[in-house]
């Protein structure tokens, strides 16, 4: 990023130009409310990327302004605060009324660079709060203000995150932790569960509505459709579709994807109990919480395509049911395209070949058997040395314990001459699409045992850094490319957040 260019124009707080587009809409989408106060607000971490699409200068994060604002104490004027109310099917079972139990849209910031929702997540009780105290802790903030940068530096769509604002107010999950607010940017936070929540009340004519709300805000070339409501329920499969192929092909698993925390923009939201593959395992399940596996690592693809029918089905008061059956009965094929085609990126293939998905298959059941490090593998295969007498030695080294790795070696060797790759242009194309560094949960623990025993915030910068860029090779930062050390073993992430 230029910084320096990126911060013309650039203009103070009281300066942001802002709107509310969702606070538009009928009452029944949402409550207009005031986050509740939080103590001594002070800030713990600020991302000038995010500040940058909205077009704020980076000196105002210096300002005590800054965390009085962005944890809810303070309001700006232009701000409209609501919480949206939607509904959502939660591990496979409907739930007719969710909402933002915890987060408060604040209103969107409009600048050279587009309309961006503000919200705060961790501001305090909403007629959605249920059971829950609509707080936010530090631990799980920080989770998701790394994990969004990370994923976006990744080429991922997904939310941002523009700061973590802490205040030392207690908050009660398995232990005592301490509140945090994060500030999240999106285009939108509208959800599946948003149309659920309508259609389940019958209330066809705000399913209407909410539909004519984002295609006039995020899809606008669908309005000239002849039947625009369709076109929006194919686009947004095609966009989840290839989300979830990237999901796969990055190790990302999601954890909760339930239908309220599926983006009608197709971005990747609500990050709780995620997790990127370390060992690879087919049926990793991120989340602790998750008994039953339901949201295993191989079950994303179907459970999205589970939750856009869900989208469509919600969507029936204004489409004809077979056109959004057909609509749906596209997914598999965007979605394995989609996924193939980055597989293959990843495996370095430059040309199509009808042997690829198997041996895409076979390469990933190399890494299950052993469990090995799948952003390590892939990374490693970039070095493969073609010649026929070669030994591969970092790479074999990850299969020590396998009798297949030879055989699988020279299948791939083969497929390489088949298309009479050159070892060293294919590792430049491999490095821009093998991640050298991840955010593996040991190293979003480290930065949150640092920020929560010691108030030392820097290795959430560190981590930050490096994640930004993760497809470079960075001095000094080896270790960020590791794998988990014993004393991680242990970890487990579940929803309480
Ligand atoms: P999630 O699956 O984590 O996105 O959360 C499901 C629902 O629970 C959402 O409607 C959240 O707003 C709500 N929720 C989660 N945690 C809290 C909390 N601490 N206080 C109030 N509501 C919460
Ligand atoms: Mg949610």
């Amino acid at each position: 990023m230029n910084t320096a260019r990126a911060e013309l124009g650039a203009v103070r707080l009281e300066e942001l130009r802002f709107d509310n587009h969702y606070g538009r809409l009928p009452p029944e989408f949402y409550t207009r409310l005031s986050p509740t106060p939080l103590p001594e607000p002070y800030l713990v971490a600020f991302n000038p990327a995010a500040a940058d699409l909205i077009g704020l200068a980076h000196t105002e994060a210096g300002r005590s302004e800054f965390a009085e604002i962005f944890c809810g104490n303070h309001l700006l004027p232009g701000f409209d605060p609501l919480a949206a109310v939607y509904a959502g099917h939660q591990f496979g079972v409907f739930v007719p009324q969710l909402g933002d139990g915890r987060a408060i849209l604040l209103g969107e910031a409009s600048g050279a660079r587009g309309r961006w929702d503000l919200q705060l997540k961790g501001a305090g009780m909403t007629p959605y709060s249920r059971m829950g105290d609509g707080r936010a802790v530090l631990r799980s903030s920080i989770r998701e203000y790394l994990a969004s940068e990370a994923m976006h530096a990744l080429g991922i769509p997904t939310t941002r995150a523009l700061a973590i604002v802490g205040s030392d107010q207690p908050v009660i999950r398995e232990s005592v932790e301490s509140a945090a607010v994060l500030t999240r940017v999106a285009p939108s936070h509208v959800r599946f569960g948003s149309f659920e929540l309508f259609s389940s009340r019958r209330q066809y004519e705000h399913v209407g509505t909410l539909a004519d709300h984002v295609i006039a805000q995020h899809y606008p070339h669908l309005r000239e459709a002849g039947q625009p409501c369709l076109e929006l329920l194919r686009e947004v499969i095609g966009r989840t579709a290839r989300l979830i192929a990237q999901w796969q092909a990055v190790g990302f698993c999601h954890g909760v994807m339930n239908t309220d925390n599926m983006s009608i923009l197709g971005l990747t939201i609500d990050y709780g109990p995620y997790g990127f593959m370390e060992g690879f395992d087919w049926g990793h399940v991120c989340n602790h919480s998750d008994d039953g596996g339901r949201y295993a690592y191989n079950m994303q693809p179907g459970i999205a395509h589970w939750n856009l029918y869900c989208l469509a089905q919600s969507l029936l008061p204004l489409i004809e049911m077979e056109a959004a059956q057909a609509a749906l009965d596209e997914y598999e094929q965007e979605f394995e395209q989609s996924y193939l085609s980055l597989m293959r990126a990843k495996l370095g293939l430059a040309t199509q070949q009808a042997e690829d998905a198997a041996l895409l298959q076979d390469t990933l059941k190399l890494l299950h058997d052993s469990r090995a490090d799948y952003t390590t593998f892939f990374r490693r295969l970039g070095n493969f040395n073609s010649a026929a007498d070669a030994n591969n030695a970092p790479l074999h080294e990850l299969f020590a314990q396998s009798a297949s790795y030879g055989a699988w070696a020279e299948r791939y060797r083969l497929r390489l001459a088949l298309e009479a790759s050159v070892d060293a242009g294919r590792k430049l194309r491999m490095d821009r699409v093998n991640p050298k560094y991840v955010l593996r949960n040991y190293l979003a623990e480290t930065a949150i045992r640092k920020a929560a025993d010691e108030r030392d915030y820097g290795e959430i910068e560190r981590l930050m850094q490096v994640l930004q860029r993760p497809y470079d090779e960075q001095a000094g930062m080896q270790a960020y490319a590791a794998t988990a050390p014993q004393w991680a073993s242990a970890l487990a992430v579940s929803c309480s957040s």
